[in-house]
């Protein structure tokens, strides 16, 4: 008789019955989650990184008139000669802000400043460093195109063209852009409010003494900075012990004042862990089991009118399953149409173990040889308790279930997190 125990599956086995792959889990989270409704009004500089909650339409003509690119002389590019030098006689001086007002005829040309609308009748500006200027008299070579130096009337945006659409996060460019159109206010999608808390007997917060066996609470400060970071409204409702009254009174206080509640541990297989018998009385939610490493256990569902994340308690799981599950539905959720997170395509330096059956997020190093390839090595031990791997690294590697072992050399998918996220 064998000696083996195995009574219930565990994050140990390969693959198994009910364990759902990472890309349905995510699939059934976007599916679910649809946009916030709430839009402000809000004034410009307060939108930055915000979400656009309607297309921004241009008024006008952006820029409004053809103008000059560089300092030089607009002139009408028939009176060149192709071959030779060209004499004009040149009329006035168009500057920024201030037009000429009056058009140039054959044989002249305005001496003009970028930006300086173009006179009637030119149709070219030769830069200054192309021309000999001795005040009336100026003399271009050969060699100028039709047409250049030129920006044109509406070239950046023409006027009642979609500058801006709806869903977008606003960027720096993006509040000129809406600045040059002359709009002052922008409406953006309400801020998605999250509240979130820590569960377990042995988290001591800051501050406290620790006793044996217990640990300070990490997880809450990983998920504040990435949900700092994703740009929400936050609660933070601190450490809530292994009791089934606290969890239950800490559950309906998130969920009465927020829009998602996301809470660390005690979704494994644990005697102290009641949120899940907590969760079954409060919300309708669903235990999932993930094929995936780290962050195998994970709970989503409805808390009165929240939505709930019960994200696994190991520190690296938690930052895992939030980049992976939360953060695509946090982004949906607060209106943001088209995010995805960036992946590329980087060179192993070492070999590496990988067991077929499951999808695994190692954390890597990625960096760049001066020839431009880029390579990335894992950041060494992989437990999901060491959250130096994500401090050290700055990716993941994407190592789908159907990846096994890999060699020195070969290519993988990796999603930068340092940076982008
Ligand atoms: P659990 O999912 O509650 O069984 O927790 C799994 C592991 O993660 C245990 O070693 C916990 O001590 C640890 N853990 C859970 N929550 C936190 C936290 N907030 N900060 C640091 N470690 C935690
Ligand atoms: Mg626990």
């Amino acid at each position: 008789m064998s000696s083996l125990i195995r009574n219930a599956p565990s994050c140990a086995d390969d693959r198994e019955p009910g364990v759902l792959s990472v890309d349905a889990a995510r699939t059934h989270l976007l599916t679910q989650v649809r946009p916030i409704a709430g839009i402000e009004r809000l004034p410009l500089r307060t939108t930055l990184d915000r979400i656009l909650a309607e297309d921004i339409i241009s008024p006008i003509d952006v820029p409004g008139h053809a103008n000059s690119a560089m300092d030089g002389f607009a002139l009408r590019y028939a009176d060149l000669d192709p071959e030779g030098r060209t004499e004009l006689h040149c009329i006035g001086t168009a500057m920024a802000g201030q037009p000429i007002g009056k058009a140039v005829g054959a044989g002249e040309c305005v001496r003009i400043m970028t930006g300086a609308p173009l006179p009637e009748g030119a149709d070219t500006v030769v830069m200054q460093e192309h021309a000999e200027d001795r005040g009336e008299r100026v003399t271009i070579g050969s060699g100028e195109r039709k047409g250049q130096n030129i920006r044109l009337a509406g070239e950046d945006l023409a006027r009642g063209s979609v500058a801006l659409e709806r869903g977008k996060r606003l960027t720096p460019a993006d509040l000129g852009l809406i600045a040059s159109l002359g709009q002052a206010e922008v409406s953006v999608v309400r801020r998605p409010r999250v509240a979130f808390f820590s569960t377990g007997d042995e988290l001591r917060a800051l501050g406290e003494p620790l006793g044996e066996g217990d640990v300070y609470d990490s997880n809450r400060y990983t998920l504040f900075g990435m949900l700092s970071r994703a740009g929400v409204e936050l609660r933070d409702l601190g450490v809530i012990p292994d009791d089934p009254d606290r969890l239950r009174a800490a559950f309906e206080e998130a969920a009465a004042h927020a829009d998602m509640v996301i809470t660390s541990g005690g979704v494994s297989v644990g005697d102290a862990d009641y949120t899940k018998q907590v969760l079954a009385e409060l919300g309708e939610v669903a235990f999932w089991k993930i094929a995936m490493k780290p962050g195998r256990p994970l709970t989503f569902g409805r808390l009165g009118n929240a939505w709930f994340f019960g994200l696994p308690g190991n520190p690296v799981a938690v930052m895992v399953t939030f980049y992976q599950f939360v953060l695509p539905t946090l982004h949906q959720f607060a209106g943001e149409t088209d995010w995805r997170p960036l992946t590329l395509q980087a060179r192993l330096r070492e070999p590496l173990r990988k067991r077929p059956g499951r999808s695994e997020f190692v954390r890597g190093v990625l960096a760049q040889d001066p020839d431009g390839t880029t390579w990335v090595s894992s950041t060494g031990a992989q437990g999901s308790g060491i959250l130096r791997s994500m401090s050290v690294g700055n990716c993941f590697m994407l190592l789908d279930e159907e990846t096994g072992d890999l060699a020195a050399g070969e290519l993988v998918p990796v999603q930068p997190f340092a940076a982008f996220m």
